[in-house]
């Protein structure tokens, strides 16, 4: 019998290891820290104590490669550690495997020349600097990379590049973007129009605006404004025209990755539900006994089993190098619909606490409203199932392999 749900010895020690610290260690850390108020606490050194000590436990980037100083897991054995992981605020940066540094680690090693891997990537496993990933344009739906407007000319080995960009995360502080232009006038497709670049910062010519406020407050996530930005031909990341296929190849991965980080997420507002539900008093019985709020619980652990499953599944797929697109697109559809849904319940279950600051699920409903469109929008990702699912049927005379082309 093939199929088995439990994990190799390592990686079952990588992930109770993983559980073990941030219980342990980067929670308790985080919430000490809260306690004594913003401004105040030694945040930066006890950053780099939790780092340090991640090294030693050997929780270090569990998506690099053990030659990188990673440790080596493959998506699989990924989606378990870093379900664990996202039970923290911190613990992802902890580890060093976080958006978008963790995506744009995976692109550069895919594509980077050996000397951009050298220059660029070794820090960032070295964890001494951060980059930004620059795609979307506020002119342009984001949702289509082929109307990007923000171009890049050749002059001479240099490429001269005009254009804006905004909600990029974590621009403010990082050593180095991986930025989409278009270079192409008349591709042979619409996709072969953009190029890829790295960009050293601060550069003259790039300007970060402002940090984008949010729903949920400013994170870093950047304006950018740029402005005959001189970029060397030695930074190009890829070929001429690959712009589209690099990202695609860059976000496939790291929207599965996302997946995995808001498992974590809806495992922890069950979590809250159920120990509210089990302890809240009202009308002659606890909220747990009655069958409104059971139903609660029961959709949301059905659906985060789902979940579960979905995102194992797809990264199987990848692991062993099968077509992965359609169930990555399925997984992080349900995924984030599934987070907005129970982290809103759980909302519902405290009442008044849930939506006070008092609690951490106003925060975590305020972060999960983005899962439903950036990474792609749940209508993206509708429409690709549809279109795989119809030509499978076209094709195969049944719709079998377009739903997980399981055993089944
Ligand atoms: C917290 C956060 C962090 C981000 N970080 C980054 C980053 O680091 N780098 C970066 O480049 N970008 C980043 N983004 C941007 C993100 O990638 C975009 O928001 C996303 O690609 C959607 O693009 P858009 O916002 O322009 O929406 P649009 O493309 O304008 O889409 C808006 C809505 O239109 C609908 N829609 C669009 N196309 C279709 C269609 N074909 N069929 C049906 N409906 C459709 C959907 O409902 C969609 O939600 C971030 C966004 C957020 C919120």
């Amino acid at each position: 019998m093939a199929i088995d749900f439990t994990f190799e010895p390592d990686v079952e020690e990588a992930r109770v290891r993983m559980r073990a610290f941030v219980d342990e260690d980067v929670r308790p850390t985080e919430e000490r820290l809260a306690a004594e108020g913003s401004g105040r606490g030694d945040w930066r050194g006890e950053l780099d104590r939790l780092r340090a000590r991640a090294r030693e436990l050997d929780l270090w980037m569990p998506h690099m490669p053990k030659e990188w100083g990673g440790v080596g897991l493959g998506p699989t054995a990924l989606a378990a550690v870093s379900a664990e992981s996202s039970k923290a605020r911190w613990a992802s940066y902890v580890v060093n495997c976080y958006a978008p540094d963790e995506g744009n680690m995976h692109t550069l090693l895919h594509w980077g020349t050996d000397d951009q891997k050298e220059r660029y990537l070794a820090p960032m496993c070295e964890g001494t600097v951060r980059s930004c990933f620059a795609m979307t344009e506020p002119e342009v739906a984001g949702s289509d990379p082929t109307l990007m407007r923000t171009r890049a000319v050749p002059d001479g080995d240099e490429w001269v590049v005009n254009g804006h960009k905004w909600f990029i995360s974590g621009a403010r502080g990082a050593r180095f973007a991986i930025l989409l232009a278009r270079t192409e006038d008349d591709p042979e497709v619409p996709q072969a129009a953009t190029t890829a670049f790295i960009v050293d910062m601060p550069s003259a010519g790039w300007e970060i605006v402002r940090d984008v406020e949010t729903m949920a407050g400013s994170h870093n996530h950047c304006e950018i404004r740029i402005h005959d930005l001189r970029v060397p031909d030695a930074n190009r990341l890829g070929e001429r025209g690959q712009g589209h296929r690099l990202g695609q190849y860059r976000l496939g991965p790291a929207r599965l990755a996302h997946c995995m980080r808001w498992l974590g997420q809806i495992e922890t507002a069950l979590d809250l539900m159920v120990a509210r539900a089990t302890q809240r008093y009202s009308h002659g019985s606890l909220l747990s006994e009655k069958q409104g709020i059971q139903w609660l619980v029961s959709e949301s652990a059905i659906e985060l089993y789902q979940a579960k499953l979905m995102v194992l599944h797809a990264a199987y797929r990848i692991e062993h190098k099968l077509p992965f697109t359609t169930e990555v697109s399925m997984a992080k559809h349900h995924v984030a619909n599934t987070l907005w849904r129970v982290v809103d319940r759980a909302v519902q279950v405290h009442g008044a606490l849930g939506y006070s600051k008092d609690s951490p699920l106003s925060d975590m409903l305020l972060q999960a409203r983005w899962s439903r469109f950036a990474d792609g929008a749940d209508e993206i990702h509708k429409w690709r199932v549809a279109e795989a699912v119809i030509a499978a049927y076209n094709e195969h005379g049944t719709t079998r392999l377009a739903t997980g082309d399981l055993p089944l």
